[in-house]
């Protein structure tokens, strides 16, 4: 089974099992139309998403965009890769430090047999789940410390060699840490980098740019922006027909149910208008109709 789902809700998938759950997040409103229209062409179910960020150009919106992949490790390896149950109280950062995609990283940490292990790896096009959020991985370096017991780690791919292919994948990064932060209805106080735990160089390329505080704001910010109440649509101004006197009331009242007795219109109208829910509008085409169809 294949799913797209939008708006965003991953957690809700983790524990689903031999199911894959493609979770496509785009911020353009051109390429939602697309999604949607290849999500209904193989059959499958979707709604709008629109993540509706002010802050992105059109064309740094159509950069970022991912799918989300369920490529869990098999459950024989959690004893060596996600060795404990896990209740996560953070995420942590990492860069991969080399020039893999995502997929080809969890398939690199799946068939190796170390205990090193993260939950989540990005590039510029996927986000690719190994390790459910309820089981810890081996990532932060801190032995059974809460980097490694308590956190989400997420790698960051293309670090190495930098360019844009790894700043479409912190793009990415950025976006899906900022929803995982909501998800849980956590604070950017939760974002750690890996050298907070162990004081290991990492991630590598956003330490070395000096641009920690930089990718710090950029989650902040975009959470800030997805916790932000959606505009409510102004209501119509629909009046209702209501005469102010019992006898303009009753008179109407059996003009209706003179015409429902002659198969004019539907009793439904009459009903409508003795509980107040007849609009004005509704009431002169009524007014219309009945006199029409009682030539
Ligand atoms: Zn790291």
């Amino acid at each position: 089974m294949i799913s797209i789902r939008l708006p965003l809700k991953h957690y809700r998938f983790f524990s689903v099992s031999g199911v894959i759950v493609i979770e496509v997040v785009y911020t353009a409103s051109y390429h939602n139309i697309q999604a949607i229209l290849v999500a209904v062409m193989i059959g499958l179910s979707a709604s709008v998403y629109y993540s509706g960020s002010k802050a992105l150009t059109e064309k740094e919106g159509e950069n970022m965009a991912y799918a989300i992949i369920n490529n869990y490790i098999p459950v024989s390896l959690y004893p060596l890769k996600a060795t404990y149950p896990m209740t996560p109280e953070y995420i942590t950062i990492h860069n991969t430090a080399n020039d893999a995609t995502a997929l080809n990283e969890i398939a690199y940490m799946t068939r190796n047999l170390v205990a090193t292990s993260y939950h989540v790896a990005i590039d510029d096009k996927h986000v690719v789940l190994a390790i459910p959020f309820d089981r810890s991985g081996w990532h932060a370096g801190d032995g059974n410390g809460s980097g490694n017991r308590k956190s989400i780690g997420i790698e960051i791919c293309y670090s190495k060699s930098g360019g844009e292919r790894y700043k479409n994948a912190e793009a990415n990064a950025i976006e899906y840490v900022a929803h995982l932060l909501k998800q849980y209805d956590w604070g950017i106080d939760r974002v750690k980098w890996h050298r907070d735990w162990s004081g290991k160089e990492c991630p590598h390329r956003i330490i070395d740019e000096g641009r920690t505080t930089a990718v710090r704001n950029a989650i902040a910010k975009r959470l800030e922006e997805l916790k932000a109440p959606k505009p409510i649509p102004p209501k119509e101004d629909v009046r209702m027909f209501n005469p102010s006197s019992a006898t303009l009331k009753v008179a109407f009242e059996q003009y209706l149910t003179d015409a429902i007795k002659e198969g004019l219109i539907s009793d439904k109208w009459l009903t409508d208008f003795k509980s107040g829910k007849l609009s004005l509008d509704d009431a002169l085409a009524l007014k219309v109709i009945i006199d029409q169809r009682n030539k």
